[in-house]
């Protein structure tokens, strides 16, 4: 029996052509697409305002591929954290990060990851494929759910620091979020969206020439390339000049300043030399700090720096008039908090 299409995987225009080709009229493509985007439905069952045979032709030919919640965690802070199963069993962690005014999702971009990032839960787990847009698009789909049910609103803003690595997927996270900001699809503004990354310079000049109008951030925990290679291994081949090249490109093109995500470590980048390399660099580009607090992962080769080495930062990045945020952790007491995404549910 031949193996049936993933109806989301087909553009509206395609699915138009189905149904002209079909006998049918090209309007047709657009209301199945509607069900299928914009109200997220997963049953042809559902598409109420189609023919009970229109329907069954589509189920003749096509499948829905849509995730599944296989667990769903609560922590005491409110941030929730899903296991997500995808059609062929993968599974893939997304969290809702509530606090009083907003919610965020915090989306995986592919199973597993291909960087060796050595603080991160998440590279110890080998990348096992990218997701497709709809993958992404229904994590959000089913964060927002669950926003609206606990947290009486709909969900704010959407970071790609979940799993993966957003710019190794590059054409369907594009897709994804061309999706979730599209009217046709979840309307939400491009300015609640940020995609991390770990700095991959080649493809955040192509960001920039794709003309974007989302948030961009960078996981630079080092300004100091010896340190920064030896815990983030894609600093070898680029390094922190060609990564500030890419990011001054990017700036020129869309106006938007960089936020730096930063952990500091004990005895690794917790001195004064270290914040002094950061405050040059950050002098270099339009940019602000997030100070991310270090969230364990397992043996404790690497311990978060003290408080008064968070002060420190604080007060240097100040004085140098660089912003710069403390960010709390959220839901570590269900390892749902940066860098500790990792199925340990599974
Ligand atoms: N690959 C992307 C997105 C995923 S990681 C990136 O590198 O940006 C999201 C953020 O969590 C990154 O800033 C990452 O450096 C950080 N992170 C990873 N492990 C962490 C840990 N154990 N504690 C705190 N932050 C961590």
């Amino acid at each position: 029996m031949l193996k049936k299409q993933d109806i989301r995987a087909l553009t509206k225009e395609q699915l138009r052509n189905f149904f002209t080709k079909n006998g049918d009229k090209a309007f047709r493509g657009n209301q199945v697409y509607e069900w299928l985007w914009h109200k997220a439905t997963h049953s042809f069952d559902d598409m109420t305002n189609l023919s009970k045979e229109t329907r069954m032709m589509l189920e003749e030919n096509f499948v829905i591929n849509h995730v599944e919640v296989d667990e769903m965690q609560r922590s005491n802070d409110g941030t929730i954290k899903n296991a997500i199963k995808l059609h062929d069993n993968l599974l893939v962690e997304s969290v809702l990060i509530p606090t009083e005014t907003r919610t965020t999702a915090c989306v995986s971009s592919q199973v597993g990851c291909s960087l060796d990032c050595n603080f991160c839960a998440t590279a110890r787990l080998k990348r096992m494929r990218n997701l497709n847009p709809d993958e992404i698009y229904d994590q959000v789909v089913v964060i927002d759910k669950q926003s609206r049910l606990y947290h009486n609103h709909k969900l704010s803003n959407i970071v790609f620091m979940g799993m993966g690595e957003p710019l190794l997927n590059y054409k369907n996270v594009l897709e994804s979020i061309e999706k979730i900001t599209s009217d046709e699809g979840l309307g939400m503004s491009p300015k609640r969206i940020t995609l991390s990354t770990v700095g991959i310079p080649k493809m955040i000049k192509k960001l920039a020439d794709d003309d974007v109008r989302f948030n961009l951030a960078v996981s630079l925990h080092s300004a100091i390339d010896e340190i920064r290679s030896k815990m983030m291994p894609i600093n070898e081949k680029n390094d922190l000049a060609e990564l500030l090249e890419s990011l001054n490109y990017w700036y020129s093109k869309t106006n938007k300043i960089i936020t730096f995500e930063y952990v500091i470590w004990k005895d690794i980048n917790d001195s004064q030399k270290d914040v002094n390399a950061l405050v040059t660099y950050c002098k270099k580009i339009p940019s602000k700090v997030n100070l991310i607090e270090y969230n364990a992962i397992d043996d404790g080769e690497f311990q978060q720096a003290s408080k008064a080495a968070t002060a420190m930062y604080v007060k240097t990045l100040e004085a140098n008039n660089i912003v710069v945020n403390v960010r709390r952790s959220r839901g570590k007491d269900i390892d749902a908090a940066c860098g500790q995404l990792a199925n340990k549910s599974s």
